[in-house]
């Protein structure tokens, strides 16, 4: 499968905020944004005039690498949100937070996304009893998703549910028996990312 292999931090750096896409060191002094919050980059210094365009760009990208995802897979989520009925911006984060990889991380079952997004695709958890190794999988309302018994990561996923500090109010999690539900799907107010999602719709539309 397709993935976003950019260095992480410098990732953050571009978009200026944390991403938190390496989990633990993220809350540590060790964190890049926090040592050079400049981007990166021979020019990273430079003042850029801020234009219409560039900063709805910058807010896709922002949305797009906080959950991972190449160009492509965005578009396509934001082709799918534009089908649905409702406001577009939020359905395309519900769609991309109800990803598998997404919600094992809020789940607290990983430090950060790109871990969850392994820990899927290598087969450790299932939804409602079957494996499921697809990160993409769209989860829905009362699906229970749980640590396979089978599974070698098992001290590796506890170690990640203590340093949960809140797990998604549209989420349930068990973390001494490694699983969680679906309570329902998320409202915009329920989800916690840093982004305008009508800027990017705007970007899209043009
Ligand atoms: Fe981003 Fe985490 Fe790197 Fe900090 S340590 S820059 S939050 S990926």
């Amino acid at each position: 499968m397709a993935k976003d292999t950019s260095p992480a931090c410098k990732q953050c750096r571009r978009e200026g905020l944390k991403l938190y896409l390496k989990g633990e060191r993220c809350l540590t002094d060790r964190c890049a944004i926090d040592r050079r919050s400049y981007a990166p980059g021979e020019h990273g210094r430079r003042r850029t005039k801020q234009t219409e365009y560039l900063t709805q760009l910058r807010e896709k990208q922002k949305a797009r690498r906080y959950y991972g995802l190449l160009e492509k897979q965005f578009r396509n989520y934001y082709e799918r949100a534009n089908r649905q009925t409702g406001i577009t911006g939020e359905n395309l984060l519900r769609l991309l937070e109800i990803r598998l990889d997404n919600v094992v991380y809020r789940l607290g079952f990983a430090v950060s996304r790109r871990q969850s997004r392994q820990l899927v695709m290598h087969g450790h958890f299932m939804v409602n009893g079957r494996r499921v190794d697809i990160p993409s999988y769209r989860v829905k309302p009362d699906d229970i998703v749980a640590v396979m018994a089978s599974s070698s990561a098992r001290d590796l996923i506890k170690e990640a549910t203590d340093l949960t500090a809140s797990v998604s109010p549209w989420l349930q999690a068990d973390h001494d028996n490694l699983s969680g539900k679906i309570l329902k799907y998320p409202e915009r107010e329920e989800i916690d990312v840093p982004v305008q999602e009508q800027l990017i719709v705007e970007l899209y539309s043009k």
